[in-house]
């Protein structure tokens, strides 16, 4: 109601013309729906109890201008709207009109202080052994056979895939370990190549094969199974198996992947939230991003940048943390966007700087246009060459051996009894100066309370998850839930605003007896 009092109409259907078709029924008012699925995720409502508080509660039809009379409308509309939200960047461009509305208010402005997050999403779907998925294609596959051609399913059928596939497959411990669980895998394997051989047949009827879940079948096939040299199908294990990103691990969502972030292991997505920490203005959510959960943090990091140019909404300043920087993402966006990107670098690994003993890379003077490098010792490098570790590009720096095995302080430069100290340095000389100035600025204790404003975004998630329940997916595919993620953070958006708004005192805190008592006694203050 206060949102409704201080900024109007957040949105009007002209802005959502092009989402209908131009001719048959007038529909539903479509800035009052998605006003309506905002105001849904403020208290993570499910559809019906969203439309029944849109029927039944003043609140709801005062910010939605409805008269008191108004019968709201059937809860199923409100998925058909999210339907056309998950096409194209209409979730986006929600978000963008709620966002125009604060700027041209004065409660949002680009060019200030900025934070980003990520967290962890769980799919909504049942996760699955990888011995359960297979049995779950075979069965998904079947029902849709069922339903799309029964007469010419009946003919494949098997007599135990009545007992096999007829309920959802569950596989708890099985017996004979091992070799039994690669048994009954290969047991599905039969099953399914049984049907997809049957499906691409020369007079199988054509439309059989873009079934979506034959297709998922032949993909989860090509996944799991390979032919072996005598022919006979075959279990995937180990290094044979695809990456995560690209398995499944779901047949009902082949979005959702399974991934591990330090002690958390899910199958689902990831949303990065960014939003704005200046103390003068009300703390919004300006950009959501959602991804499959294998897609790395600093993946995003020029995605983000980029969105919020583009929308004019660029920070001068963008809090992150390790995850989303390397001395190449900072350089580029203070070079494109003007974005200074605030966040401590990785930390040096090498066991000198670990242990903050004997000579980091930090003791070496490093000269980029004679290419060489000076030691404590004095001792100039012998030899300067391109590196690549890991897909990634450095320079390697070797000494010479005869300076380094004379070297009375050798014990302080390198653990190697034979080999001359070496050092990889990032591949250009801008980087390394980031880098070395970072990790420098980052001990200082002024950058620290400068850089302790980031851990305001974790407040953020964790009303995103206890409120708005961010942590699972209610909808299945990286559309729909991205989706989701745009409307929890256009919910959270709307409290916060609604808090901004709100002036009325807060009562003050009731003194305990024994706080009369200190106060008494001059103990504390009254
Ligand atoms: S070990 Fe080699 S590189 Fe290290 S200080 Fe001695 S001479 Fe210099």
């Amino acid at each position: 109601m206060l949102v409704r009092d201080r900024l109007g109409e957040l949105f009007e259907d002209e802005n959502f013309a092009g989402w209908y078709p131009v001719n048959g029924c007038p529909s539903l008012s479509a800035s009052q729906l998605a006003l309506v699925s905002v105001l849904q995720f403020t208290e993570d409502l499910t559809d019906r109890q969203a439309a029944d508080a849109v029927r039944l509660r003043i609140d709801f039809k005062y910010a939605l201008g409805l008269e008191l009379e108004d019968t709201g409308f059937h809860y199923s509309v409100l998925s058909e709207f999210r339907a056309r939200l998950a096409e194209h960047d209409r979730a986006d461009r929600l978000l963008q009109m709620m966002l125009d509305c604060l700027v041209e208010a004065g409660l949002l402005k680009g060019r200030g202080r900025q934070r980003t997050d990520a967290t962890h999403v769980l799919a909504s779907v049942r996760r699955l052994s990888r011995l359960e998925l297979a049995g779950e294609s075979v069965r998904a596959a079947l029902e849709e056979l069922s339903a799309c051609d029964a007469g010419w399913l009946t003919p494949l059928l098997e007599p135990e895939w009545g007992k096999r596939y007829g309920r959802k497959v569950e596989i708890g411990k099985v017996p004979g370990g091992k070799p039994g669980a690669v048994a009954r895998a290969e047991e599905f394997g039969r099953d399914g190549q049984k049907i997809l051989t049957a499906a691409w047949a020369a007079d199988a009827p054509a439309r059989l094969r873009f079934l979506p879940q034959v297709e998922i079948l032949r993909q989860v096939w090509l996944h799991q199974f390979y032919w072996d040299a005598e022919g006979r199908l075959r279990w995937r294990e180990g290094t044979a198996l695809p990456p995560a990103a690209l398995r499944f691990d779901s047949p009902y969502d082949t979005d959702a992947h399974y991934c591990v972030k330090r002690d958390a292991a899910w199958s689902g997505y990831r949303v990065h939230v960014t939003e704005t920490c200046d103390q003068s203005s009300p703390h919004v959510v300006v950009h959501v991003a959602t991804t499959i959960a294998p897609v790395q943090d600093g993946q995003l990091t020029e995605v983000i940048h980029d969105d919020l140019a583009a929308r004019r909404l660029a920070p001068a300043e963008h809090v992150v943390d390790t995850a989303y920087l390397t001395p190449a993402q900072v350089e580029r966006a203070q070079q494109v966007h003007g974005i200074t990107l605030l966040g401590p670098l990785a930390a040096d690994h090498s066991h000198q700087a670990k242990a903050g003993q004997g000579f980091d890379k930090t003791a070496f003077t490093i000269d980029w246009d004679t290419r060489q490098a000076t030691c404590p010792q004095g001792a100039v490098s012998r030899a300067w060459r391109p590196l690549r570790i890991g897909g990634h590009d450095y320079i390697q720096i070797r000494f010479a051996k005869k300076d380094c095995l004379a070297c009375p302080v050798r014990a302080q430069c390198t653990d190697s009894t034979e080999r001359p100290r070496a050092l990889a340095l990032l591949p250009r000389q801008s980087l390394h100066e980031i880098q070395t100035r970072n990790r420098l600025e980052q001990r200082d204790p002024q950058w620290q309370r400068r850089y302790a404003i980031r851990a305001g975004i974790e407040a953020t998630l964790s009303q995103a998850v206890r409120t708005c329940g961010l942590r699972r997916s209610r909808y299945r595919g990286l559309a729909r839930t991205h989706v989701q993620h745009v409307l929890t953070a256009m919910a959270c958006n709307f409290t916060r605003l609604a808090d901004w708004f709100d002036t009325a005192p807060t009562a003050s805190r009731r003194d305990t007896d024994f706080r009369r008592l200190c106060a008494a006694a001059g103990l504390v203050t009254a």
